[in-house]
């Protein structure tokens, strides 16, 4: 069947650059029934991080016990913030603050009012052991300070880590075991420094490597083993390399990432990094058909404008998910379908403009639900008078034109700098404020209480002991104190690795710094001269020579 639609060019109503809405959008938007978006791909994505805030934690009080408590809300928040335990218990109930609507103001700020009444829960962590100071987690244990956590064992400091096994300080870590300092890396173990690696092992410094054993600082290397910079050594070269650069000094991790950089700028660099796919586009796709503009992508097909999400199906405009069909502008999400405009919806269907609801179906405007069905801000209806409510909202959203957007940035409980829109998208704080998104300047953090700092730490393995947790350490870019805690030390002396001179937040700032941002640029294949569509900023593409996935495949197999 021929689209009887043809390609228009917008211009985003927020940023004033133009975007085009293609064809199948425009079906896809038929579908589920929104009209076509004013604003562009970059600008939804950004407003709904805005809405999700990993790592900005607070301490504060359970607003129903009192008790002392760790939470991504801070304090001068406007509504309740019940410790999460607490907020499961069945001694309060969300339907207490349902509330008419009110057909003479606009909808979302009835939904906004609901929100600032209903109790949060302090933190976001499902069916997880031991994670009190991880965020966002399902099916975890023992994860300290581990954000997008989910099926993991025993790992500290990182930023979407699944199926994971002690593993410390990574971001976008996928079925790998005793990794550390690794970007992107899949099915790989006791692998560290590296980054775009598929199932390596006992390596230091890589890029791009898939199947590779004992190889230091190589890059684009397949099914190789001791290899240091691209070359074939001896077992006996590469164990006196080992000896000569050991990692327990920062130094030798430098020249090892510095030499792997001058590398990467003679062989030839892939413009995309994913595989088992067909007909995608973005970057880090597994396993997808048809998902196009889309970034970490793990399963999922007939899917646009996908950012960390597994599993997507007949979705656009996702962020954060798993396991969706028929999805449009949400964020955080688990085995739902047919949900509109909505955050932290789990296994439910049929929901608009809701947040944190748990196994509900056909909710608008609700919160904090746990199996309801027919409810309008969290209150109760029968099917048929839902239905007549639902059609009323729908069409004053679209005469408002709210219906088919995420939640206005104004709703959202963070500030620009709490939520993770600052870590894929920083902005100064002028920057931010003139955007008229808010800045919050006290975010707590000490400072001057350093007991030492990162050049005196000990480089010998003997010193690596559990008195080190008492020190109070200062990080070497931003002067923040942190501490180090048991587990990693095991893990650094284990590993031979050197102690950390840097804060968490600035070690995962330096990660988020070496991946690409989540949008498409054109660009020519430095072989053919093809255009190409890539991740990689201009200067990148200037400074690499990338080329197009089919000249790749033919220079490097
Ligand atoms: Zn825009
Ligand atoms: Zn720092
Ligand atoms: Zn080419």
């Amino acid at each position: 069947m021929t689209n009887q639609y043809q390609n228009e060019t917008k211009n985003c109503q927020n940023c004033k650059n133009d975007f085009t809405i293609e064809p199948d959008d425009f079906s896809f938007y038929d579908k589920i029934k929104v009209p076509a978006p004013e604003i562009c791909p970059q600008c939804r994505q950004q407003q709904r991080m805005q809405f999700r805030n990993f790592k900005t934690l607070y301490k504060r009080l359970s607003s129903k016990s009192g008790k002392s408590i760790v939470s991504m809300y801070s304090p001068d928040v406007a509504f309740p913030v019940y410790e999460s335990n607490e907020w499961w218990s069945d001694d309060w109930e969300a339907m207490d603050y349902g509330m008419d609507v009110d057909f003479s103001r606009p909808f979302l700020e009835q939904v906004d009012e609901l929100f600032k009444i209903a109790p949060h829960p302090a933190m976001l962590n499902i069916k997880s052991v031991n994670c009190e100071y991880s965020n966002m987690t399902l099916n975890a244990k023992n994860c300290y300070l581990v954000f997008g956590c989910v099926d993991d064992e025993d790992c500290d400091y990182g930023h979407i880590v699944w199926e994971c096994r002690e593993s410390i300080d990574n971001l976008y870590l996928f079925k790998c075991e005793s990794c550390y300092e690794c970007i992107d890396c899949l099915g790989s173990t006791k692998l560290s420094y590296s980054q775009e690696c598929e199932s390596c092992v006992d390596s230091i410094g890589l890029f791009d490597c898939k199947n590779c054993l004992n190889c230091i600082g190589c890059v684009g290397l397949v099914n190789k083993s001791y290899h240091i910079f691209n070359q074939p050594v001896t077992k006996e070269v590469y164990k006196e390399f080992l000896e000569k650069y050991p990692l327990t000094d920062k130094s030798n991790i430098d020249y090892i990432l510095k030499e792997q950089e001058e590398l990467r700028k003679k062989v030839p660099q892939r413009s995309f990094f994913g595989s088992h796919n067909t007909n995608v586009s973005g970057n880090h796709i597994y396993n997808g058909g048809n998902v196009f503009y889309s970034f970490d992508i793990k399963g999922g097909e007939d899917s646009k404008y996908c950012f960390t999400v597994r599993k997507a199906v007949d979705s656009y405009d996702v962020s954060f998910t798993g396991e969706l069909s028929e999805c449009y502008q949400v964020l955080t999400m688990l085995g739902s379908n047919r949900v509109i405009g909505s955050q932290t919806i789990v296994d439910s269907h049929d929901v608009s403009y809701s947040e944190c609801c748990f196994n509900c179906s056909d909710i608008i405007g609700c919160y904090g639900l746990r199996k309801k069905s027919y409810c309008v801000l969290n209150k109760q209806y029968s099917k048929e008078e839902y239905e007549f409510l639902k059609n009323k909202i729908i069409e004053s959203m679209n005469k408002s034109g709210d219906w088919g957007n995420f939640f206005p940035a104004w709703m959202s409980p963070f500030a620009y700098n709490e939520s993770i829109a600052n870590e894929y998208m920083p902005l100064s704080k002028d920057q931010a404020l003139a955007q008229r998104f808010t800045w919050k300047d006290d975010i707590p953090s000490t400072k001057g209480q350093g007991t030492i700092v990162g050049e005196n730490l000990p480089k010998s393995l003997d010193a690596y002991t559990d008195d080190l947790t008492k020190e109070i350490l200062t990080c070497e870019l931003c002067e923040k104190n942190y501490k180090l805690i048991n587990r990693e030390i095991t893990f650094y002396k284990k590993n031979k690795l050197s102690l950390p001179h840097q804060c968490f937040n600035c070690r995962h700032a330096k990660r988020m710094n070496l991946r690409n941002v989540r949008d498409l640029r054109s660009g020519n294949c430095a072989k053919c001269n093809n255009e190409i569509l890539t991740s990689y900023k201009p200067e990148d593409q200037n400074k690499y020579q990338i080329y197009c996935e089919k000249c790749y495949q033919q220079e490097v197999y």
